[in-house]
């Protein structure tokens, strides 16, 4: 018997697949960093950590310093590095724990090297520079005096010098994440001439990977790709163009069950606001799963999910907890039947593209954005 109502499959060989597929295209010198922020993508970040760990990477990146710490209680020995923003409060943990902060400007090293020498402990720095994103990054302006402060600052210590591509995804051409990969070089040329060489250079996330091997450095931050999924339909096409063999699995299979099923006529309206009307006599089955479980409103009246093998469509609003389908062509449909949510199922699928394009996103919001708290079961 079943004792939860939705839940999520992770398919150990899919992303132990990925994984492998993704780590066959790697420069010679670069390292393969796992990106499990977002609880590894919406998967789960236990389950897929426990996994990828067997599969051998050699770094985990995680978005903040909780994420982080839980990763350290699992792997003491691993490279853990945190991309996002760390609260000064979290210093000293981070320090004790061994962790890789991102810092970017004057603040943030005089804090480390603060905490630092105060539990005379060196502290691993990764300098993300500001090439194009504007997001986080300091600029090249800064970095001499930057390089000056690592220098005067006995306790932190220069790990790493990244810096993170602004349209690599959607890009009909390659000129903008040149530039800025350039800019990186040069980066690295400024904290050389003080003596500066970071162990681990990196700025290639999935599409990089992918598309531009001179980006991998000497570690690269794989994301989506991991998850068996393209970052962009462009990238897709592009790699396939290249008769790149990559071929990716997706990981994630979201399923539920069938909570009731009711006859209704035609004309019957449907859900909060009556938004739509039963078309012809039918059956519609009550699912337990909602927007808190992060399937998107957006999907109201035009999402699908599949059931004994066939797509039934959503009919009315998607409510917090539940939402309703027509099971009109599906005459053997009992209490309880599975049903898939995200996933393949036959001949069926739907992808998290799918979902995307019907609720204008793109997948990474899709599979991001499902609830934490449900079951993530490994199959
Ligand atoms: C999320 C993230 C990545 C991973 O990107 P994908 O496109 O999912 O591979 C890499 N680097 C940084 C800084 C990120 O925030």
């Amino acid at each position: 018997m079943k004792r939860c109502r939705t839940w999520i499959e992770i398919s150990e060989r899919a992303l132990v697949h990925n994984i492998e597929s993704m780590r066959a295209i790697l420069e010679p010198r670069a390292r393969f960093c796992a990106v499990v922020k977002a609880n590894a993508y919406g998967h789960g970040l236990k389950e897929v950590v426990t996994i990828a760990n067997r599969a051998g990477v050699d770094a985990y990146a995680v978005d903040d310093i909780d994420d982080a710490l839980y990763l350290q209680e699992i792997f003491p020995s691993a490279l853990i590095i945190v991309l996002g923003y760390t609260m000064f409060d979290r210093f000293k943990e981070a320090i004790n724990a061994g962790i890789h902060l991102t810092l970017y400007d004057k603040e943030g090293i005089e804090w480390a090297q603060k905490v630092g020498s105060e539990l005379a402990k060196t502290i691993n720095v990764h300098l993300k520079i500001e090439t194009g994103t504007q997001r986080q990054g300091a600029s090249l302006d800064d970095l001499p005096d930057l390089a000056q402060q690592f220098l005067r600052s006995p306790y932190v210590k220069l790990e790493g010098l990244s810096t993170h591509f602004a349209n690599i995804e959607d890009a009909d051409t390659s000129d903008f994440a040149a530039q800025q990969f350039t800019l990186l070089g040069q980066g690295a040329e400024t904290l050389a001439s003080y003596g500066l060489v970071p162990t681990y250079r990196h700025c290639a996330c999935s599409a990089a990977i992918i598309l531009y091997p001179q980006t991998h450095q000497t570690l690269v931050r794989a994301g989506i790709s991991m998850y068996g999924l393209w970052p962009s339909e462009s990238v897709q096409n592009t790699a396939r163009k290249l008769n790149m063999n990559l071929d990716l699995v997706p990981v994630m299979t979201w399923k539920t069950i069938v909570a009731q099923i009711k006859n209704v006529s035609m004309g019957t309206p449907v859900g909060y606001g009556l938004t739509e009307k039963i078309k012809r006599s039918g059956r519609i089955a009550v699912l337990p799963v909602g927007y808190f479980d992060g399937y998107r409103r957006s999907l109201s009246s035009i999402g699908e999910v599949l059931l004994r093998g066939q797509r039934c469509k959503i009919i009315g609003r998607v409510c917090m907890n539940m939402m309703m389908v027509d099971v009109s062509d599906v005459p053997s449909v009992a209490k309880e039947d599975e049903v898939i949510l995200l996933g393949t199922d036959g001949r069926h699928r739907i992808s998290a593209e799918d979902i995307a394009q019907k609720s204008s996103t793109v997948n990474y919001e899709v599979i991001a954005q499902i609830n934490r708290g449900l079951p993530r079961i490994i199959v």
